[in-house]
């Protein structure tokens, strides 16, 4: 239990950002109180943590942005300021753009699991990935015996909600 790791993305996973696009499409990071919380993702990791899980959120979004993504963790109600470095992890790209999103964040949780972590349960959005990509983390979850929950769309997260409660019945 102490090493059974919950991995979710942030954006369209637990935040929703399209508030602070610019109108070319670009994420603006210092317009993180723009941020909106999506809680249909949000109370069942919440529900995790308060069962001792710990929670890496692990984002394709550059380190430069780490500080606005703690400030709209914190006001969307993903997590708590203490939690940070003890149940809540907080993981960001630190190359620059050499590897894909998807690459690089399947290279990290391989590099977990030889650590001796377990990952548990991946929440990804895969909205904008090219179907490859989603086929990537589709197999990569399945080979390393992750339950991977996607969100396809939007239009998922009642269902995605639904599926992780249930989850969360079946976990102690
Ligand atoms: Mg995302």
């Amino acid at each position: 239990m102490a090493w059974d790791i919950i991995i979710s993305d942030i954006d369209n996973t637990v935040i929703d950002p399209s508030e602070r696009l610019s109108p070319s499409g670009e994420f603006i990071p210092k317009l993180w109180m723009k941020d909106k919380p999506i809680p249909e993702i949000i109370n069942p990791i919440r529900t995790l943590m308060k069962r001792g899980y710990k929670v890496v959120f692990l984002t394709g979004r550059n380190i430069k942005e780490a500080p606005y993504t703690l400030l709209s963790l914190i006001k969307c109600g993903v997590i708590l300021p203490d939690e940070l470095g003890d149940k809540a992890f907080l993981i960001h790209h630190r190359l620059k753009g050499i590897l894909p999103n998807i690459e690089y964040k399947i290279k990290f949780v391989r590099k977990m699991i030889e650590r001796g972590l377990n990952p548990i349960l991946w929440i990804e959005d895969t909205f904008f990935y090219e179907k490859p990509s989603a086929d990537k983390l589709r197999n990569f979850t399945k080979s390393a015996g992750i339950t991977f929950i996607e969100i396809k769309s939007k239009k998922d997260y009642a269902n995605v909600s639904k599926r992780l409660e249930s989850l969360l019945l079946n976990l102690t």
